[in-house]
């Protein structure tokens, strides 16, 4: 007789208003956050089954837990039909990542195509008219860019909104521009980053959904955050001081301190109103979906 059991990763699976997060973040081991409803994902990780639907891969840094499955989820797309995913990355990076994927291809004997889209801090990347993406630089002391999803509307100007629908078309054949763009910065992601100027972005503060890493809690981990260039809690608190975010997702902690502990830490640091804005994305007590490595639960069968 054979005892069987089953590992199973579990991601978690959050929603805000008109999203939904999908996601696994643990500091220096993997994180990849979608968001389908806008067909983003934000680092490949290590490329689980769902980050492969997105078609805008959005890579922060390159570090091997954050970029890993880059190849993976160009790979298996194209092998399953799928369109060549288009992959944005800071521009530092580039020729690397491009080295690697053309030595993918001849590991694996197939001409996986790829489409990588260099990233500069006010180079926008339109998707579409309505839908743009800002990077952001970030601090980590390594080619490294956070990720602004603006959703921008076409308003029409203050100064003509008692004028008739004949008025204003009359205006437009004269040539006046009777638009304005307004932006909605709807998420950002930061990747990893030490405490810096982003912060005081206000794409990045305004966002409605800001997803920052908190790598480090515990008061003796200060000189670990501050050499790997991440954040430690007290860092957050500061980074968070301005911030005007209706949620805030904290990415990365570190396995060394437990979400339960982290949650108890940052609890006694932030105002309780300030608080009830913040989640853990792998607090899988709180979205009762997500886990770790759970080994109590086999699958239906
Ligand atoms: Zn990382
Ligand atoms: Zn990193």
């Amino acid at each position: 007789m054979i005892e069987k059991s089953y590992l199973v990763q579990k991601f978690a699976k959050l929603k805000f208003g008109q999203f939904n997060l999908v996601g696994y973040s643990v500091g220096g081991e993997e994180t990849v956050v979608q968001i389908p409803e806008m067909n983003v994902c934000f680092d490949p990780g290590r490329c689980p089954q769902f980050a492969l639907t997105s078609d805008l891969m959005l890579v922060s840094h390159g570090h091997m837990d954050h970029v890993a499955g880059l190849g993976y989820y160009l790979s298996q797309r194209h092998f399953q039909g799928m369109k060549p995913g288009t992959v944005l990355l800071p521009r530092q990076s580039e020729q690397a990542v491009e080295k690697l994927l053309l030595a993918w291809q001849d590991v694996e004997r197939q001409q996986t195509p790829f489409k990588l889209i260099p990233m500069t801090p006010g180079e926008d990347y339109e998707v579409r008219r309505d839908f743009v993406i800002r990077p952001v630089a970030t601090h980590h002391g390594f080619p490294s860019l956070g990720y602004v999803l603006i959703n921008v509307r076409e308003k029409l100007r203050p100064e003509y909104l008692t004028l008739t629908g004949e008025q204003l078309a009359e205006l437009r054949r004269q040539g006046v521009d009777i638009q304005y763009k307004l932006e909605v910065p709807l998420v950002a992601y930061l990747g990893d980053t030490s405490l810096g100027e982003v912060f005081t972005n206000p794409d990045v503060m305004k966002a409605q959904v800001l997803l920052c890493e908190c790598t480090f809690f515990d008061p003796a981990h200060r000189a670990k955050a501050k050499a790997g260039k991440h954040l430690h809690v007290e860092d957050f608190v500061k980074a968070i001081a301005r911030s005007e975010n209706e949620h805030i997702i904290i990415l990365h902690v570190s396995r060394r301190t437990g979400i339960r502990r982290a949650k108890g830490i940052l609890r006694k640091m932030l105002a309780p109103e300030v608080m009830a804005k913040v989640h853990f994305l792998m607090d899988f007590d709180d979205s009762r979906e997500a886990g770790d490595i759970d080994e109590s639960t086999p699958p239906a069968e």
